[in-house]
């Protein structure tokens, strides 16, 4: 082999005047005296050459693998490789490679088909004259094209990067995370994977604080940390200005989501330095999963947006996944509303009962759930129509609604011989934050003769969160009348262990997440033994809520867990349904005490 030359840049080659780099020219060739040759005729006419000459398929793949070349002069036919085998080793290797034909004895028939195949011209040999014009003229139009791609690819970039971060933009990402549920969908493979949105909570004041510039670094930084903790196969992207996006193929679940979205939210564990300040940053994030849809990428994209609003709303630092019932069309949504609004009037609200029972299996007391029997569309779930109350104010007399009739009903199973029974209401995160519910719950009570402890309001840990001043303040004014409070569905907030200390709480409702799969799952058993014991070093009441099988619950009573929830132990039913229940229980009971007392006696 002539000449071996280094990796080197594309392409270098010819210019007028000054000292040009070298063409870089390939030369497929069975002669080292004809490759000397062309390489001295080259020089001699004025073009700076470094070649390498080849002589099998082998040698070719190789020297094309090894650097790029500006240019491939071939020897029309050689013992065991031609020119059709040059040109299709070339193709394959997706290199934009002029090919020459440099011989002796053309056969035309035969090279007019070559440069059918994608051969440049082909010169006769020893017509070094010609030889270099057409050199020249394919290494223009090689330039031509190089610099024709470059702008293409500047533009491509520009189009789907964002330029601060380096990260694909909103543009490349859905088509990215599209292309991967096209790729499920066509191998019909379930779409088991995760969007993540996240959006930095006032990030403004880091801006209006420290500049714009700093901004834009604690912006990079971000990417920088996102990349730094997250697989190669995850899809990063800067979505807009303070929002990113990542998308996890492989997780399918809501645990997994859940997980994806703390293990993301880590990077905001250490601080961001500015001008030797350290800033600490949160975020609100949104989490949507694929599975089971037939949305595009960007359907997804919007579900996590639309989730990751409310976690803002929600005050920031939490995640939320996206609920469908969130996004009832507006439509939809506003008819839902009018008719909410005379819900109570039209007396279309109920109150069902889910029995709370204790170890033994004995009824204790009993949650109330909401029902809206809408005259058209049938039961309408809570977890539909309360975020709709939630928004528009009708929570307000929807919820003095139900703390009256389930106090009222509480009265009636007093009356009924059953004084112990303690009925729990759910407060939601607005209705807790607004004083006149002291003033609902106080009349409740005092209408029908309560005492405090036999009403418990539940109270989700993220509107115990929210604003922990607030929080504090209602919760000692609702102890004061003696009434119960429950944290709801605990375990799936997003704050520290320690606020239970700090707050006046009675129970703990264990949420049924980790219920659901304390039988399979050694994390959820960790979970639920690390809430129970941190609930008793505190003196607080434990309740599982979820509980479906047997296996579940002997599996809490192992972990001494206080009370239990859940469909095995019964459904939500209507008030006469709980009566029938509570004199049964009773019947049972005292059927048991005679036959105690009759072996007692004998
Ligand atoms: P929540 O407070 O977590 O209530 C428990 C939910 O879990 C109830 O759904 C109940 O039917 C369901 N559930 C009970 N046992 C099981 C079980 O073994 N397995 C499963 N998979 N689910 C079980 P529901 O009645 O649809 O209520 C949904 C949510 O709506 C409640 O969640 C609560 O946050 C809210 N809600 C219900 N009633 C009211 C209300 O009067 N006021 C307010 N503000 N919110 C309410
Ligand atoms: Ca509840
Ligand atoms: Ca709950």
């Amino acid at each position: 082999m002539a000449f071996a030359p280094e990796k080197w840049g594309s392409p270098g080659p010819v210019s007028s005047g000054g000292e040009t780099a070298p063409v870089h020219i390939l030369v497929i060739d069975a002669s080292e005296e004809d490759f000397d040759l062309l390489r001295g005729e080259l020089s001699m006419r004025g073009i700076r050459n470094q070649c390498e000459r080849v002589s099998s398929p082998e040698e070719l793949s190789t020297a094309l693998e090894r650097c790029e070349w500006d240019l491939v002069i071939s020897e029309h036919r050689l013992p065991a490789f031609d020119v059709f085998k040059a040109l299709d080793i070339i193709k394959r290797k997706g290199r934009d490679l002029p090919v020459l034909i440099h011989s002796s004895n053309i056969d035309w028939n035969l090279a007019v088909s070559a440069m059918y195949e994608g051969v440049a011209d082909f010169v006769e040999r020893g017509n070094y004259d010609r030889l270099v014009l057409v050199i020249e003229r394919e290494l223009r139009g090689l330039r031509a094209r190089m610099a024709v791609r470059e702008a293409d690819a500047r533009l491509d970039h520009l189009a789907n990067f964002d330029h601060l971060s380096t990260l694909p933009n909103r543009n490349l990402f859905c088509a990215k995370v599209g292309g991967w549920l096209e790729d499920c969908d066509r191998r019909s493979k379930s779409r088991k994977g995760t969007l993540v949105t996240l959006d930095v909570d006032r990030f403004l004041r880091v801006n209006a604080s420290f500049g714009y510039d700093a901004g834009n670094r604690v912006l990079k930084e971000i990417a920088r940390r996102l990349g730094d903790v997250v697989d190669a196969e995850v899809m990063l992207a800067r979505i807009n200005s303070d929002v990113f996006g990542a998308f996890f193929p492989g997780i399918g679940t809501q645990e997994g989501g859940a997980v994806m979205a703390r293990w993301i939210n880590t990077i905001f564990d250490a601080p961001f330095l500015q001008d030797k300040v350290e800033i600490f940053l949160t975020a609100s994030m949104g989490v949507a999963l694929a599975d089971g849809g037939t949305g595009t990428a960007f359907d997804l994209l919007t579900q996590a947006e639309t989730a990751m609003a409310l976690a803002k709303k929600g005050g920031g630092n939490q995640f939320r996944f996206f609920d469908p019932t969130i996004s009832v069309t507006s439509a939809e949504r506003m008819s839902l509303e009018a008719d909410l609004r005379h819900a109570v009037a039209r007396q279309e609200l109920q109150l069902v009962y889910q029995p709370v029972v204790d170890g033994g299996g004995q009824l204790r007391g009993v949650e109330a759930l909401l029902r809206w029997n809408h005259p058209r569309l049938g039961t309408v779930s809570p977890d539909r129509f309360i975020p709709l109350a939630d928004e528009t104010g009708l929570i307000v007399p929807i919820g003095e609604w139900v703390l009256t009739e389930a106090c009222r009903q509480c009265r009636v199973w007093q009356d009924l011989g059953f004084p112990w029974i303690r009925v729990a209401v759910n407060v939601s995160a607005i209705q807790f934050g607004q004083p006149r519910l002291l003033q609902v719950v106080g009349e409740a009570l005092g209408n029908y003769g309560l005492e405090g402890d036999r009403l418990t309001l539940e109270i989700t840990e993220s509107s115990l969160m929210r604003d922990p001043e607030v929080t504090a303040g209602m919760l000692r004014a609702l102890k004061n009348l003696g009434v119960t409070i429950s944290v709801d569905d605990f375990g799936t907030g997003y704050s520290s262990l320690s606020y239970l200390r700090k707050f006046p709480l009675d129970i703990i409702k264990i949420d049924k997440s980790f219920i659901r799969d304390i039988c399979k799952d050694v994390e959820s058993v960790a979970i639920v033994r690390a809430i129970i014991a941190l609930a008793r070093s505190m003196r607080r009441e434990t309740i599982a809520e979820g509980v479906e099988s047997e296996d579940q619950q002997v599996a809490l009573i192992r972990e001494s867990c206080n009370g239990f929830q859940g469909y095995f132990f019964g459904r939500p039913a209507d008030a006469a349904a709980i009566t029938e229940r509570l004199l049964t229980e009773q019947q049972t009971r005292a059927k048991l005490s005679v036959a105690s007392a009759e072996t007692y006696v004998r």
